[in-house]
């Protein structure tokens, strides 16, 4: 793994050979911080995750979830956290996992190391206040990772999560969301999904609701379980 010399000697070449961009957005990059993007390739897993909420229509989520048992990692947003507490908690005693996912989801690129910091602190600080739980796993809104997010990570001790599959869920219809997730299926796959918008105060995200309820029983079928994203990076046992 590249350390902080070889990143601040090298930006130059990075910015020259189009590489930079990999390194703020590539799924693989880890140059700003320890992150992984698929869990173990040998097990008939797929980790759901689902960003930017919670919102209103979290609630719907968890009830889908729960009549096929299956678990789910939720990327949240400290100010969401704030704004629906209870539905925060609701998520965490439904046995799912929660993700940091910053305080207010601005992009990374461009902003200090101390705005990156105050925005992993503080999603982590709401999220253990209102929820009850202390994230090990954060995920960059939008998906980009910047300089200092590594020494926030490491101060807060979160482990970087991007995704093998983007759902688009926030733009395309539930048929074509459920046709992407089932054909880019495979063993230890991260996908990624939204239960908020970022640009929406109330979210109602029927696609999304639709497309999982369709896909999880197929997957299912095709011999695939359902893990956390910390289930799914730990070796079987
Ligand atoms: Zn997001």
């Amino acid at each position: 793994m590249p350390n902080g010399a070889w990143i601040g000697g090298s930006l130059a070449l990075l910015s020259a050979g189009g590489a930079l961009a990999h390194a703020v957005r590539g799924r693989s990059s880890t140059v700003f911080g320890p992150s992984v993007y698929h869990g173990n390739r040998t097990r008939p897993a797929i980790a759901l995750t689902f960003d930017d909420g919670p919102s209103e229509s979290t609630p719907a989520l968890i009830a889908i979830l729960a009549r096929h048992q299956v678990p789910a990692t939720f990327f949240m947003c400290g100010k969401n956290v704030e704004r629906l507490p209870d539905i925060a908690r609701a998520v965490a005693a439904a046995g799912h996992e929660i993700g940091n996912h910053s305080d207010s989801h601005p992009r990374f690129d461009f902003c200090s190391r101390e705005i990156i910091y105050r925005e992993l602190a503080q999603g982590q600080e709401k999220i253990r206040r209102y929820a009850g739980v202390t994230p090990r796993l954060f995920r960059a809104p939008y998906g980009v990772r910047w300089f200092g997010l590594k020494s926030a990570q490491e101060q807060l001790g979160l482990l970087g999560v991007m995704w093998g599959t983007m759902g688009n869920d926030w733009k395309w219809p539930a048929p074509r969301i459920a046709q992407l997730l089932l054909r880019r299926a495979r063993h230890g796959e991260i996908v990624c999904l939204h239960d908020g918008r970022t640009t929406q105060p109330s979210p109602h995200i029927d696609a999304t609701l639709e497309a999982v309820d369709t896909v999880i029983p197929k997957l299912k079928e095709r011999g695939f379980g359902f893990e956390t994203v910390s289930q799914i990076l730990c070796p079987a046992n």
